[in-house]
């Protein structure tokens, strides 16, 4: 019997496994949909690096055609960023008509439901109402308050939590406010692309993060998204011997010249995907950057694509595999690519055993 047929005598892991084969393999592409936002967050990657300073369009002739280029080029799962895509809800639904998505939003303009019922949202917060505010919005206005109002209880909405370095203490808080508004929650870790530096700067390590991150794993399995391995390979930058950094990275645009020599290292990359501008028809580096230097990269999504592209590092042990599979799982459940309320049931058995 083959080492994975053996894990897969399992039947949690079996059953995890199986709902994913079925579902098949991912095509993606992250997809700017507006260069324009109602924010101007402090640590905002877009911003910082000026990814909006492309042409604008007035009508969406060129969104359009873009969307029938990626169809015939058989993608089939789109990450939205921008920009905020809640500005233009009429592009979101053209998407959601053709692919499987995921969108970004800020979670301060309420996505309507007509047309977009089961979208997955990502509403962000930055920290407790104080933190969040100061680094989102200069202190001014609550708005981990308004986002918790406008997706209060909807199915659609989970909180893209990303923390800083030293601010720990406010995990638990902020998620039993999360989950007591009857959304699930997924991590990312602050960037300090800004460098504001101090409690924020990613170079004091995310250790004190990990472990309260590790706990709300523990105390809430079925409403967590992030799963104490992929906490684990974000925070720690280790992934079965190797480094995180560009030389690894998997989530480049892979047709893109300025990753040709990336592309020839050997190191697995996802073949198909593209980060597309919101120009609608140029690319760039990768969805975080284009010149960002990578030891500032903590983006939740990335690390996800260097786990799930890495079976084979993830065969030798039993624990390995589960870690590896319910890792990759929790990608196909938050991006319902997989029956929800299986991948669900799932999820949350894996998350406490
Ligand atoms: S809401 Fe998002 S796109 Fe807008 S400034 Fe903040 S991080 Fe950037
Ligand atoms: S910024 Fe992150 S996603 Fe972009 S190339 Fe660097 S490591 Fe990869």
């Amino acid at each position: 019997m083959s080492r994975l047929s053996n894990y897969l005598s399992d039947p949690l892991l079996k059953g995890m496994y199986d709902l994913v084969r079925e579902t098949g393999p991912v095509r993606p592409i992250s997809l700017d949909i507006t260069s324009k936002c109602n924010l101007r967050c402090a640590g905002c990657y877009y911003y910082a690096e000026g990814m909006d300073k492309v042409p604008a369009h007035r009508d969406d002739e060129a969104f359009d055609r873009m969307l029938e280029k990626e169809k015939a080029r058989g993608t089939n799962f789109v990450t939205v960023v921008g920009g905020e895509p809640a500005l233009v809800p009429g592009r979101l639904r053209k998407i959601y008509r053709h692919f499987k998505m995921n969108v970004a939003t800020n979670g301060v303009i309420p996505i309507p439901k007509e047309g977009l019922e089961d979208m997955p949202l990502g509403i962000a917060v930055w920290g407790n109402h104080e933190t969040d505010a100061q680094l989102r919005n200069r202190g001014q206005g609550d708005l981990f308050r308004i986002a918790l109002d406008n997706y209060r209880d909807d199915p659609r909405a989970f909180f893209y939590y990303t923390v800083a370095p030293g601010h720990a203490h406010e995990i638990e808080p902020v998620v039993e406010e999360c989950v007591n508004n009857g959304n699930r929650v997924l991590f990312n870790y602050y960037s300090d692309v800004s460098g504001l530096g101090g409690e924020l700067d990613y170079r004091r390590g995310f250790n004190l993060v990990r472990g309260e991150v590790d706990r709300m794993v523990s105390r809430y399995p079925d409403m967590l998204f992030t799963t104490r391995y992929l906490n684990e390979v974000v925070t720690t930058g280790r992934l079965n011997g190797q480094t995180w950094g560009y030389d690894v990275c998997t989530n480049l645009t892979a047709d893109h010249p300025v990753n040709a020599e990336r592309i020839r290292n050997g190191n697995p990359y996802n073949r198909h995907f593209r980060a597309i501008n919101a120009d609608f028809q140029s690319t760039r580096r990768c969805c975080t950057g284009k010149e960002r230097d990578c030891g500032s990269c903590f983006d939740t999504w990335e690390h996800f694509s260097w786990v799930m592209i890495n079976m084979r590092k993830h065969l030798h042990s039993k624990q390995a595999f589960s870690d590896w599979l319910s890792t990759l799982f929790a990608f196909y459940v938050v991006n319902r690519l997989v029956d929800y309320e299986a991948g669900l049931d799932f999820l949350s058995q894996a998350q406490a055993a």
